[in-house]
Formats: structure tokens, sequence, C-alpha cells
């Protein structure tokens, strides 16, 4: 008998009659003699709704009692999906995520997991429950408050739960069949991916992919948790993460043949939410980069790509450039420009109409000439490459944000990817 911990997005339980559907699709997994842990995301968008709710009382809300109101989405849905599951002959019981053990720090809105003692879940499924979990929530170990683990946490919640439970697998579903080479919205050729290893995904999922959280994978990847990414609309097989072989019970005749053959690209990974900062004229001796990102740092500002070029204005000087995220655009701008005088630089240039797109793929490691196909494929297309960063396993490039939606067409055809048929359908629902 196996465990499988099953993950619910919104989109799939958005309303009672997606509540229905998806508790049928649990009981028949009981019926086949799993045991089953959910794991569930509020109903549809309502996390937003109540966001929205709190900004219309304070526009500021008190961190501790946003995530009180937050965590009660998940509440909803979980205690709904029980009985929706009790009213097809099977018994279900509900938690809270700090009642399933997930105990987390004490930072509300982005709070980490830093341990899951799930007895109560334990002793729900030897008393023959399905368990039912508020994704998203835990409570910290030193305040005891009630804290959220950032936007679509409830992934990061299954496959912590699966990783304490050691299940056999964390099937996460959404609204499509599972990760594919490129988003089908831009390349309707692009094709599922059958199976890709944790490493690669992390890439995928910090280049832009939003199908799975980064914290999610990187947790899966530390407990060598097999994720199953598919859609809860159809009974295809999705995609499977792990480095591993995917688990004897849950083998098809097609995931079986698609361990044969590894593509050297993966996939192509694309990003509008990033901006890119300039510091111009900054004095050419050492210690001024150290000050810079001392600066942003202590903004808690995530940045990716950066260069540092001979100044435009005056060769003593250099010009240093990085990417971030468009939402902490004005902050850093603010942050800088606050330390002006020290650091000694002349002006900054920010532009937030820019793209990037990543080719992901384990086979740059051994296969020259990747990176070669991409720039030709690019220059064929006329799409003018502002930043490049690479790792062992992706190549970066940003451009502008008018030429993205090419830009990734070209190079998902450059690399083999396309297929003949259409494979992607979205399902329904705003996301996740
Ligand atoms: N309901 C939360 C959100 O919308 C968590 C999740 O969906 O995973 O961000
Ligand atoms: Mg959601």
């Amino acid at each position: 008998m196996s465990l499988v911990v099953q993950k619910f997005g919104g989109s799939s339980v958005a309303d009672a009659a997606s509540v229905k559907r998806v508790a049928k699709r649990i009981a028949s997994y009981r019926k086949a003699g799993h045991d089953v842990v959910v794991v569930v995301s509020a109903m549809g968008d309502q996390t937003d709704d109540l966001i929205d709710l709190a900004q219309e009382v304070s526009p500021v809300p008190p961190p501790r009692e946003l995530d009180m109101l937050l965590t009660a989405g998940e509440r909803i849905s979980m205690a709904v999906l029980a009985m929706a599951i009790a009213n097809l002959g099977e018994s279900a019981q509900s938690f809270t995520g700090s009642q399933a053990g997930v105990i987390t720090d004490e930072s509300h809105g982005r709070a980490r997991i830093i341990d899951v003692t799930p007895g109560r879940i334990r002793s729900a499924l030897d008393d023959g429950h399905v368990a039912i979990v508020a994704g998203f929530q835990g409570v910290s170990q030193t305040t005891k408050n009630i804290t959220t683990l950032g936007r679509g946490g409830s992934d990061t919640t299954a496959v912590a739960l699966a990783a304490a439970l050691d299940a056999d697998v964390c099937e996460i579903y959404s609204d499509v069949d599972g990760v594919f080479t490129a988003d089908p919205r831009i390349v309707p050729s692009a094709r599922k991916i059958d199976k890709i290893g944790y490493e690669e995904m992390m890439e995928m999922a910090a280049s832009g992919a939003k199908i799975l959280m980064l914290r999610c994978v990187e947790y899966a990847r530390r407990s060598g948790v097999p994720i199953h990414v598919r859609s809860s609309f159809s009974k295809h097989s999705g995609t499977w993460v792990t480095d591993g072989e995917i688990p004897e019970p849950f083998r098809t005749a097609s995931t079986k043949d698609s361990t044969m053959e590894q593509p050297i690209i993966s996939g192509v990974a694309h990003d509008r939410s990033e901006a890119k900062l300039t510091i111009v004229g900054v004095p050419d001796v050492p210690g001024k980069a150290a000050e810079i990102f001392s600066i942003i740092s202590e903004q808690e500002i995530n940045i990716d790509m950066i260069v540092q070029n001979i100044s435009t204005r005056d060769p003593g000087r250099t010009d240093i450039s990085f990417t971030l995220p468009m939402t902490d655009g004005a902050k850093a701008i603010e942050a800088l420009e606050s330390r002006k005088d020290s650091i000694g630089f002349d002006h900054i240039r920010y532009d937030d109409q820019i793209g990037k797109l990543s080719v992901v793929g384990d086979g740059m490691r051994s296969n020259p000439g990747v990176t070669a196909t991409l720039f030709r494929a690019l220059s064929d297309e006329h799409v003018n490459i502002d930043l490049i960063s690479t790792s062992e396993i992706r190549i970066s490039v940003v451009t502008r944000a008018e030429d993205l939606d090419r830009a990734v067409t070209a190079a998902h055809s450059a690399y083999g990817l396309d297929s003949d048929e259409t494979q992607a359908i979205v399902y329904g629902g705003t996301g996740r």
C-alpha cells in the first residue's frame, strides 16, 4: 500500500462543483487502496479577496492579523472538501497547518518551515481517514502565532508533509497537464515534459516558470520526495520531478519510454517581472561593489544578473547593472540615492521594459555549442541581447520586453523542442 500526498490549487477547488470533482478523485484513490493526505489551497482567488478586504480596513494591516485572516481561506476549503468526501462514503478529517504539525519560524507573510511533526495526520490515516490539511500555513515555534508561508505556499506544505510522512509521491494538481518545454500561451507547440531532475526544475522555477514554487522544489530535492505535477481536470500522466526512477506503482507506458532519450535542453522559461537598474559612473576602486550590494541586501532585495563595464562617461569609472524584481525598483533607487555621495556615482538609469529568457538543460554540461545555437536563433529573429548570465545548466539573456515572445519561440524551435501536435490544454482557472 502506498501513501500519496495530493495538493489541489485554488483553481481546482474554485467552487462547489470543483470541490465535488476533486472529492471523487480522492475517493477513487482511497478505493484503490492508497493512503491519502490532501493539501488544499483557498478556493479560487479567495486569498486575493481577503487581502483586498484587509486593505479596505487598514492600509498597512498588522502582519499577525493578516496571517490570521489569510489562513481562513484554506480552512474553508479543507472543511468543505472533507464534507464532500464524506458525502461519497469515505471518511475524511480536516486539519489546520498547526494541527498537522507544520512548525515555522516566527516571520509573518513568508515563514519558513523548520519542522513537521505529523502525529495527528498519522493517527488519522491509521484510523482509516483521508487527512485534509490546510496549505500555506503553520505555527511559529517561538511565538505560537499562526504564520503563512508566502504566496503559492501550499506546494511547500505538500512537499514538507510528504517528506515528513515518507510518502511515495507528492502529487501537485493544477489546471494544466504538467510542466511544458515553454509557456504554451506563447509557444503553442510546446510539449509536456515527462520527467525532469530537481536541479533543472529549480532553474526553471527560478527563471520564471510559475508552475512550481522554487522553495517547494528545493525542499523536494533536499528530502528526495518525487513530485508529480498534473492536472486535476484530466487523468493524463503529468511531469515527474525526480532524480531517480518513477516509483513502480505509478509507471505507465509513456513514462517508461520517456526515460530513454534525454534532450540536451529541457525547456525555455521566461520572466517579465524584472527590471534593470544601472548605476552610472561608479568610482573604479575596491569596495564600491561591496557597498552597493550591501545597501541592496539591507533592503532584502533579491538581485539576479550583474554586469560591470568601463563607464560610458569616464574611463576611471565603471557602470554597474543588475536585474531585480520590478516591484522592488522604487525601493532600490531610493536606498541607493540616499547614499549617492558616499558611493560617489553619477546617476541611476532604470528600465522596466525588459524580458528575461532562460534555456535550461542538464545536457549543457557535456554538449558544446548550446550557447551558439541560442545566439544564432536570436540573431535570426533580430533580437538584441542586453545582459547574459549562465550557470552550469542554464543560459539567461535579457532582451527588450517586446521581443521576448519572439525570442522564446525562436529558442524553442532552435533546440528542436517543437511538437507536431498541440499538447497543451489549459483546463480552467486563472492560474494558481
Ligand atoms: N492560497 C494561497 C495563495 O493564493 C496559497 C496557495 O495558493 O498555495 O497564495
Ligand atoms: Mg492560490
